[in-house]
């Protein structure tokens, strides 16, 4: 079974700070790594090769240094990475971004499954995954939370409602996006990591040419969406200290509890 893993490089913080001059993420002092639901679909992968066989690879787009996030997929269990990196990639919205990813999967070819994430720590928007599948055409099941049958051209997957479980047949190939109650990613293996570091490391990097696109159809040129302003929600609650002794406080919190009609 062939299949391709899409892995994102996100900061390591669920809470986002931006810079309120740039709107821009603050990136500085926080670590990278693989985005979490990726992990998830990553062993997934690993999982299914160890039981059916076949090859995994992991296609990520990102800055040069996303290459980290393919290593340590590799150092995992992973064969070979793609990096989709380019200037022209820059600046892409959700559907620019599934364009490339879309794109770079024809160009590989041969493939069974596509496995995501459900969603993405940074950007939040879960729309890669059914996004990438509309592009090419294929079936796909969302918030996948077991892989139960897999056959020839058809696979059984369960996948999570907000009060119970469906069960999906659906036929192959396909684009699962997984979350992250399915399974536990197993550690980096040393002796893999090295090698996925080294010289001879199986990854492949490709520009816009390479995935024979135009640069109107990517990066923020392709982008159907552009953000206007980004901006930290103000917060409306206020603190307020009361001074003084306690009788002198408690008298001034029941004063503004009865004022503001709490008691
Ligand atoms: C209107 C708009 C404008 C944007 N403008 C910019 C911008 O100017 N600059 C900028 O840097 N970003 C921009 N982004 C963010 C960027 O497009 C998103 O990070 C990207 O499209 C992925 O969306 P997401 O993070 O919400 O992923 P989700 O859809 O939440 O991710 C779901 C899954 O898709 C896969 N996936 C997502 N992204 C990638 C990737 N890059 N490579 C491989 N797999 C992936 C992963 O498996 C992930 O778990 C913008 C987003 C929007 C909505």
């Amino acid at each position: 079974m062939n299949i391709i893993v899409l892995v994102k490089q996100v900061p390591d913080t669920t809470e986002v700070k931006l810079d309120p001059k740039t709107g821009n993420l603050i990136r500085e002092g926080i670590e990278s790594i693989i985005n979490p639901d990726d992990a998830h679909a990553l062993e997934a992968a690993i999982d299914l090769k160890e039981r059916h066989g076949g090859k995994i690879t992991v296609l990520s787009m990102g800055p040069p240094q996303a290459i980290d996030a393919i290593s340590e997929a590799m150092g995992m269990g992973a064969d070979e990475g793609i990096l989709l990196s380019d200037r022209a990639f820059a600046g892409a919205d959700t559907w620019a971004t599934s364009t490339t990813l879309g794109k770079a999967i024809e160009k590989k070819g041969k493939y069974d499954l596509v496995l995501c994430g459900r969603q993405a720590i940074d950007g939040d928007t879960a729309q890669i995954g059914p996004q990438v599948a509309e592009y090419l055409g294929l079936p796909q099941v969302s918030y996948v939370y077991d892989i139960e049958k897999v056959a020839k051209k058809v696979m059984v997957v369960k996948r999570r409602l907000e009060d119970g479980f469906e069960r999906i047949q659906c036929t192959l190939p396909a684009v699962l996006t997984v979350i992250g109650d399915m399974n536990r990613p197993r550690y980096s293996h040393v002796a893999r990591l090295i090698d996925a570091c080294g010289e001879k490391a199986k990854i492949k990097i490709w520009n816009a040419a390479d995935i024979g696109v135009q640069t109107r159809d990517v990066g923020l040129e392709g982008s159907l969406t552009h953000v206007i302003k980004t901006f930290a929600p103000k917060f409306k609650r206020q603190g307020e200290m009361l001074q003084g002794d306690t009788k002198t406080i408690v008298e001034q919190l029941v004063g503004k509890l009865k004022e503001n009609m709490l008691i």
